[in-house]
């Protein structure tokens, strides 16, 4: 079920937990601003979630609320990520689902990377 972005950060979704170490995953990546993990329930051969250590519901929130080093520590890790993996040659596609529209299922930000096949042009479905 979609969430609501505009309420305020729920400290029991399933990715503050993912932080807490409360919940096992498994982790590509971690540093000061970001952590890294294969999604569990993958929609392409590599499937990566790329989320900020604070408490930001959304990328609306994160884009008003968190400082310039988060932001920047944040795109880094991304970018980094991707580029570890070896996805900047072949190429790879960001998604950041937001809110009711966008389909956001956790209420915690996340960047999906996806990767490791041509994955065609973006479509949308009615
Ligand atoms: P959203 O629709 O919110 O953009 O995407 C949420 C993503 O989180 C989904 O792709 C879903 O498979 C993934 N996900 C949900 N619960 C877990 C979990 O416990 N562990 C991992 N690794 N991924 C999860």
């Amino acid at each position: 079920m979609a969430i609501d972005p505009t309420l305020a950060y729920d400290d029991d979704n399933i990715f503050a937990k993912i932080l807490r170490g409360e919940i096992p995953n498994k982790t590509v990546y971690e540093d000061e601003w970001a952590l890294a993990f294969h999604d569990i329930n993958p929609q392409a051969p590599d499937h990566i979630l790329v989320i900020p250590k604070g408490r930001y519901v959304s990328w609306d929130d994160f884009a008003v609320s968190a400082s310039e080093a988060e932001i920047a520590g944040f795109v880094r890790a991304v970018g980094h990520v991707a580029r570890e993996a070896g996805m900047v040659e072949p190429g790879y596609r960001l998604l950041a689902n937001i809110g009711k529209d966008g389909h956001q299922e956790v209420p915690h930000l996340h960047v999906h990377i996806f990767a490791g096949k041509p994955l065609g042009p973006m479509l949308m479905r009615s």
